[in-house]
């Protein structure tokens, strides 16, 4: 067996990232993964779905696998529209004004998760331990040792633990973690809509949080809807048309009459930033250093741009030293992910905190912050370049 030079823990969206383009810099790499993930279904649609932004689209177009995407299944948005209950006036991004033809695509957790795991099983780079977990990590001077639940011993130059907000990886190496529990579940949902979404994101404020429209074919979109615990439960179990009742009220029946096209499920909102990303030779990417709010569809955004920087920070290594795991500059990616992935998520909890408040005077700030941000255009072009991951 070859010398390893990378072990990556943990299969979803972003350690099949980062295995897959390790794996195409040469280097070899071992990933770990608990589950084999569940194949995508085209006739029942994963509720859990992202905003992919198009910084991410390169990447995943950049391991030739944006066609497979969208042959399962991705739905183009050309523009953002953010409102509140109260105030008339909307804020808007319109791709057009960027350049472009849209600002991102909604697709399936398992649709994206299936394509990269197709491709990381074909690639000779890549050795797969599935299913197993990581049981024990050790570091020497040189490298990481992680032996796994089968028995198995590995060892490789660096480790990167992508297992998630509830990670082993953070736990073994004892790096201590700044939680905050929002008291608030995000509620997930297909639901058909009278009137057409316009190819449009919408993003509603509520008093009790905000509320997500992601058009997901003609009539369909998926719903995002942050609650209070207590809300939450009680709209998992009510009869499908009382909840449709609360949710065209609570969007002001901007879509028309919707209807329940799937079941409802409910998962609790926390933010959990990990004191630093690197330790020793192990790093920590995506929800096992930073789970945020979901708000605007950007949680996992974060994660993979921390797999496009890695990769920039390996291509620049390897320019410089003929090492790509040269640790002056992993550390440098460490530092500057670990300071843009918190300026994030603080960002997205103050956006909430003001938008999502029955507080008077935050709700005459922030209808006055929606139509400023509307007015300036420079502004609200950054903002709309930031969510489309320009
Ligand atoms: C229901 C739901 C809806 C969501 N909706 C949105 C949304 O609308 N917008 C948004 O931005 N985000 C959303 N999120 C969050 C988003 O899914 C995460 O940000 C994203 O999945 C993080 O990707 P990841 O690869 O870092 O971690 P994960 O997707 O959590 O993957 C971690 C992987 O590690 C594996 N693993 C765990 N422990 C071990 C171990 N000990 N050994 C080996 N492998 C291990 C797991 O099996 C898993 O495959 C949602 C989450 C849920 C649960």
């Amino acid at each position: 067996m070859k010398a390893l030079d990378i072990i990556v823990v943990g299969g979803g969206m972003v350690g099949l990232s980062a295995a897959l383009m390790a794996a195409r810099q040469g280097l070899q790499v071992a990933l770990v993964e608990a589950h084999a993930p569940k194949p995508w279904q085209k006739e029942q649609p994963d509720q859990r779905v992202v905003a992919l932004a198009l910084d991410n689209q390169a990447l995943i177009d950049s391991f030739g696998l944006w066609q497979d995407v969208l042959d399962r299944r991705a739905y183009p948005y050309s523009t953002m529209t953010v409102f509140d209950a109260v105030h008339s006036t909307p804020l808007r991004f319109d791709a057009g004004e960027l350049g472009r033809p849209y600002l991102g695509h909604i697709l399936e957790n398992d649709a994206l998760v299936e394509v990269l795991w197709q491709a990381v099983i074909h690639e000779s780079n890549i050795l797969l331990y599935c299913p197993d977990k990581i049981g024990s990590l050790h570091e020497t001077e040189s490298e990481v040792r992680i032996g796994l639940q089968s028995g198995v011993e590995l060892s490789a130059r660096l480790a990167i633990g992508a297992d998630g907000a509830s990670s082993r990886v953070r736990e073994l190496l004892g790096i201590a973690t700044e939680d905050h529990d929002y008291g608030q579940k995000g509620l997930v949902a297909f639901v058909h809509t009278e009137r057409t979404h316009e190819h449009t994101a919408w993003q509603c404020f509520l008093d009790s949080g905000p509320l997500a429209f992601l058009p997901f074919g003609e009539h369909c979109c998926s719903i995002v809807w942050s609650l209070s615990q207590t809300e939450a439960d009680r709209l998992l179990k009510t009869e499908p048309e009382v909840f449709c009742q609360a949710l065209d009220s609570a969007f002001a029946g901007k879509l028309g009459k919707t209807r329940l096209l799937s079941d409802r499920i409910a998962f609790p909102l926390r933010r959990r930033l990990a004191k630093t990303m690197i330790q020793g030779r192990t790093l920590l990417l995506g929800d096992a250093a930073h789970a945020v709010h979901p708000l605007a569809g950007q949680g996992v955004n974060l994660g993979l741009r921390d797999v496009s920087a890695l990769r920039d920070a390996f291509t620049a290594s390897a320019g410089k030293t003929g090492d790509a795991l040269d640790g002056a500059q992993l550390v440098r990616w460490a530092r500057t992910r670990y300071s843009e992935n918190t300026v994030a998520a603080l960002a997205f909890e103050n956006i909430n905190r003001i938008f999502s408040n029955d507080n008077v005077a935050l709700s005459l700030l922030r209808g006055h912050l929606l139509g400023i941000g509307d007015r300036i255009v420079p502004l609200k072009n950054a903002m709309a370049r930031y969510a489309a991951g320009l």
